[in-house]
């Protein structure tokens, strides 16, 4: 089987699902002639994808959310011209075998085990091969498979943006942290309380009543269930956080940043923002203005009631973090927590899993 996929790669095509419109899981395509990527710049290379998962992102992406600022950083000219972005791959996680370097990537060789998160602008690893540029790509755990693998890259890029540059927090310093995270069952939720608890925070962490051992057996120090009444009214009588990480959104922002320390540099972040909903409908550039002015206002509002940071975060490409999240993964001190498994064959059925909600760690697509 991969003497065959690395043949058809080399007649320029692979297998892949790919989308041609936007809309709903009726758009997903099964291809076995979609273009293969190459390696067209000196510092990219090639994967031969093993696994992926899919995250909440690709659900949307499918319905087309984020279009117009991704379609800009694909390609500025795009706007001008009016190049498509179909046929489109989606998936961002990829564990798999570097198939080929560019002239000046040092630090990977064809047939070195690899994982990387792709970034949205990029096309996704649904697909056979997947190209990235090697300072997106890091090395592989060795003490898990590639299906647990694949579980881990895109959650834990995005909660080390949102924890380390937004929320302030690095592993040196902290154990004198106490961090809530709003959300914990899902994808996120279960990455970021290994990587806290490894980190030496105490953790809280919001759920439902069922994924109270789930997040309880990842090391969380208290758990409060969302579905237990007021939660702004159990968390209120617990110790003030230094950092709240949201993964909800929308409401939880309201009694949020009551729960953080006042006037100790003590910082809410939040994953759920409006920058692409507002781009997609006013258009890049008043959109960005639009989404700046919200975020300005918040954040200015928190300072002088509260006394804290308000920040939004987002999932930004670093392998060499990835490599950081590598170890703690071959020290045993962070598990994969993969929910389902679909072979290749069954893409639309893993989305339709996604969309029914109630994530309980990832679900993951085998792919070779
Ligand atoms: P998942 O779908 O994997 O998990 C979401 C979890 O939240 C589920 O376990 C769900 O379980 C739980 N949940 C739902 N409602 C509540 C609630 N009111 N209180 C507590 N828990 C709740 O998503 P991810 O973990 O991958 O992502 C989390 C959020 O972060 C998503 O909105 C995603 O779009 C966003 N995100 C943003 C990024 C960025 O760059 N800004 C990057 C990555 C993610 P249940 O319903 O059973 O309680």
């Amino acid at each position: 089987r991969g003497v065959c996929s690395s043949a058809r790669r080399l007649q320029g095509c692979m297998s892949a699902w790919v989308i041609d419109q936007y809309g709903s899981n009726e758009v997903l395509k099964f291809s076995e002639e979609t273009p293969a990527p190459t390696v067209s710049s000196p510092s990219e290379v090639m994967v031969k994808v093993h696994a992926t998962s899919l995250n909440p992102l690709d659900v949307a992406m499918r319905g087309g959310y984020g279009a117009k600022l991704l379609n800009l950083r694909r390609d500025p000219l795009s706007v001008v011209n009016g190049d498509s972005e179909f046929p489109l791959i989606l998936g961002r996680d990829v564990s798999g075998v570097v198939v080929d370097c560019g002239s000046e990537v040092t630090h990977f060789v064809p047939g070195d085990e690899v994982w990387a998160a792709v970034p949205p602008w990029k096309q996704g690893s649904l697909a056979e091969f997947v190209t990235l540029t090697e300072f997106e790509v890091s090395h592989k755990p060795r003490s898990i498979s590639h299906a647990e693998a694949a579980s881990i890259p895109y959650v834990a890029s995005t909660a080390l943006s949102a924890l380390v540059n937004a929320g302030g927090l690095c592993k040196e310093r902290a154990d004198e942290k106490r961090v809530l995270i709003i959300g914990g069952s899902g994808g996120i939720g279960t990455f970021s309380v290994q990587l806290l608890k490894a980190w030496g925070a105490h953790v809280t962490v919001t759920c439902s009543q069922n994924a109270e051992g789930l997040v309880r057996g990842l090391g969380a120090d208290q758990v409060v269930n969302y579905s237990a009444g007021d939660v702004a009214e159990q968390l209120e009588s617990m110790e003030r956080f230094d950092v709240i990480l949201d993964g909800v959104g929308r409401e939880t922002e309201q009694w949020a940043l009551g729960l953080l320390k006042p006037w100790s540099g003590a910082k809410y972040v939040t994953l759920v923002t409006p920058l692409l909903q507002d781009t997609d409908s006013r258009g890049w550039l008043s959109g960005m203005f639009q989404a700046g002015f919200s975020l300005h206002n918040t954040a200015f509002q928190s300072a002088i009631v509260n006394g804290v940071f308000y920040r939004w975060a987002f999932y930004a490409p670093d392998g060499p973090a990835l490599d950081e999240v590598r170890e703690l993964v071959d020290a045993g001190k962070i598990l994969p927590v993969v929910e389902a498994q679909f072979p290749f064959t069954q893409v639309p059925q893993a989305f339709q899993k996604l969309e029914e909600g109630h994530a309980r760690g990832k679900t993951v697509v085998r792919v070779a």
